[in-house]
């Protein structure tokens, strides 16, 4: 077990990336399941924002730091760094936008130029609250997602559905690859 600075102890410290475009829901997905926060307003903080929140797998104490863009990705300016040392990565699409998940080819290519290539990868469909506005079926999701081999799910930010769901099913995954059978 190790601990940080007095705080809670954990078995493992794992980084995962949120990426996306802008406005697709990030730092809600990032607020909800770290903070259970939601907020309407689409801020542009311009830098890079991390949280961190500890669960348990398998009886070990598992603290993931996720790191969001934070209005970065409106300039291209997300490098290398913000990649390094991820073991997984949510990739966000917004439902109701086709275009968000259009660029989903543009977001896997750079994780897979810049991350490890051991890094774990989810495809995220958010905002399923706004059942009216879909655009992107739950079909055209999936089958991206199973063309590459990665998970699927769909969340809302807004309602919290999903949400604990997405990041520990991808927690999941990472303990496998990582702990169980490491690369
Ligand atoms: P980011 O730029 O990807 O970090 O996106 P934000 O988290 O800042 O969200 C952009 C906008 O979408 C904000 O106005 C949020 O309130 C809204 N939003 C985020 N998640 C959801 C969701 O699940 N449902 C709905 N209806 N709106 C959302």
């Amino acid at each position: 077990m190790a601990s940080a600075g007095g705080e809670e102890q954990y078995d493992f410290i794992w980084k995962v990336v949120l990426v996306g475009d802008s406005g697709v829901g990030k730092t809600n997905l990032l607020s909800r399941f770290t903070r259970n926060e939601f907020n309407m307003e689409s801020k542009s903080t311009i830098g890079v924002e991390f949280a961190t929140r500890n669960i348990q797998i398998k009886g070990k104490t598992v603290r993931t730091q996720i790191w969001d863009t934070a209005g970065q990705e409106r300039y291209r300016a997300i490098t290398s760094v913000y990649y390094r040392g991820a073991v997984g990565a949510l990739v966000v699409f917004d439902i109701s936008k086709v275009s968000s998940f259009d660029n989903l080819d543009k977001w896997l290519g750079e994780l897979n130029e810049h991350a490890d290539p051991h890094c774990c990868i989810m495809i995220v469909g958010n905002k399923v609250d706004l059942k009216h506005l879909r655009a992107v079926s739950s079909e055209e999701g999936r089958s991206l997602a199973e063309k590459h081999n990665y998970s699927f799910i769909e969340t809302s930010a807004l309602d919290n559905t999903n949400v604990g769901e997405a990041f520990n099913n991808l927690l999941v995954d990472i303990f496998k690859l990582q702990v169980e059978a490491p690369p």
